[in-house]
């Protein structure tokens, strides 16, 4: 293997130096900005020199998105209206807008990040990189874009959707990495299946990401497109866009910039930090932006940091995969329940695909929650009510809840271009509407 152009080298000796530089530039350049000005006064800190060491950093205030919402159009900016060259807004999942600015060199560590990416997933530039996630505002289609072109491979820009178009070119420009989220992929894999046109391509590689996924979903669409590998691709706009962090061919979890930005594991509901290695939210102070510097935002994405070094030998430090948001939970009957714990239990289940979605109602002042599944394609249909029930029974166990399943057919659950949305909740729509 050559030597990396663009992947970083952090080892444990000179990796928190270098961040606690990063977490005091990061403190001097959020003066230049009146709210974190006054927050950061109110905790006695003025300037990034009262930061002694990387366990102060727990002294720093939290921000969360209504800061980001509060300072519309141009929140937190620490940098004159001038040195701003672009902006990007988030795809609004949880239907908060937030709009982020970037310097030019924002701009080109949003670049980098990516190049990063490109280069863990063992491309070359002789790869050809298909972009179908979205353009515009948001800031997938352009960090897949800007990322892949510093990289050195040949970039087809082509956004989410438009099947047609997407399989066309796949084939006929042989583009060996498509760059989307997996509800995309999915589709497209089932859209390859169905025509026959597996051998037509020459796609080895899919870069995912955007959204949480479950193996089975993962593995649907490496099977259905003959991939090589599969790679979950981490990022949010507020730490650039895509590409914050990849999983390596070998190990868990995904290796993140830690030269970039610093992650913090800590319990949602009393703010303070998890023992290592412990699920929890995730919460971010960049290192080195410009425009928009992150003083330990929260990003609300559960996941843990893996202590462990990577079998793989990189010195890159990893978290988890993205198990979903904390605000995504649904209270059930006073249980708290994740999306990506149902779709562990449907891990289990050989006979179930990997789409499903979530139906909340309440009659009669009781909730009840439906669960949609789909049948795996080889699994007989007359055998659904027995499936059902045992899937709602290892439900019961695993999350202590009542579920009712129901099974559908491969195919038949909503499919999108974009993030799926697994939960319907109708509570508030069937009759308890306060008035
Ligand atoms: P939003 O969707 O909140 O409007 P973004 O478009 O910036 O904002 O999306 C970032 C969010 O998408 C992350 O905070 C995370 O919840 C989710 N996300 C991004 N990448 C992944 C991934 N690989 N796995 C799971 N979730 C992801
Ligand atoms: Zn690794």
């Amino acid at each position: 293997m050559s030597a990396p152009r663009f992947l970083p080298h952090l080892p444990e000796e000179t990796l928190a130096a270098r961040q606690l530089a990063g977490v005091r530039r990061t403190v001097d350049q959020a003066m230049r900005n009146p709210v974190y000005r006054a927050r950061l006064a109110a905790v006695g800190i003025t300037s990034g020199a009262d930061i002694a060491s990387l366990d102060d950093v727990r002294r720093l205030p939290f921000t969360d998105v209504t800061d980001l919402r509060d300072g519309y159009p141009l929140p937190l900016l620490c940098v004159p209206e001038r040195d701003v060259v672009r902006v990007h807004a988030s795809s609004g999942t949880t239907g908060k807008r937030k709009i982020l600015a970037y310097t030019r060199k924002d701009v080109e560590t949003f670049a980098l990040q990516m190049a990063r990416c490109y280069e863990l997933a063992g491309l070359t530039p002789e790869d050809r990189v298909q972009v179908a996630v979205g353009y515009g505002l948001w800031t997938a289609g352009a960090g897949f874009q800007l990322g892949s072109e510093l990289f050195g491979a040949l970039t087809v820009p082509v956004g989410p959707g438009n099947l047609d178009m997407q399989l066309q070119l796949l084939m006929d420009l042989k583009v060996t990495c498509l760059g989307a989220t997996a509800s995309m992929a999915l589709l497209l894999a089932e859209e390859v299946e169905r025509h026959g046109l597996r051998d037509r391509l020459a796609l080895r590689k899919v870069i995912f990401g955007a959204e949480p996924h479950s193996l089975k979903m993962r593995r649907a669409f490496t099977e259905k497109l003959g991939l090589e590998a599969a790679y979950d691709i981490a990022g949010m706009t507020e730490m650039y866009g895509p590409g914050t962090g990849l999983n390596c061919e070998v190990g868990e979890g995904i290796h993140y910039w830690a030269d970039l930005f610093l992650v913090e594991i800590i319990d949602p509901a009393t703010l303070q930090p998890l023992p290592a290695g412990e699920v929890g939210e995730m919460v971010v102070t960049s290192l080195c932006k410009e425009a928009v510097p992150l003083v330990r935002y929260r990003t609300h994405d559960l996941t843990r940091l893996i202590p462990e070094p990577c079998p793989c030998g990189r010195a890159i430090p990893r978290h988890g995969h993205i198990r979903g948001r904390s605000d995504d939970m649904v209270i059930f009957r006073g249980v708290n329940i994740y999306p990506g714990q149902i779709a562990d239990v449907l891990h289990a289940f050989p006979e179930a695909g990997g789409e499903y979605h979530i139906e909340l109602t309440r009659s009669q002042g009781l909730d009840h929650m439906l669960l949609h599944v789909e049948r795996a394609t080889a699994a007989p249909a007359d055998l659904d009510a027995d499936l059902a029930r045992r899937i709602s029974d290892e439900l019961h166990r695993r999350i202590m809840a009542r579920i009712d399943v129901r099974l559908a057919s491969p195919g038949s659950l909503p499919r999108t271009f974009s993030k799926a949305k697994r939960v319907t909740d109708l509570r508030l729509e069937d009759g308890e509407r306060a008035g």
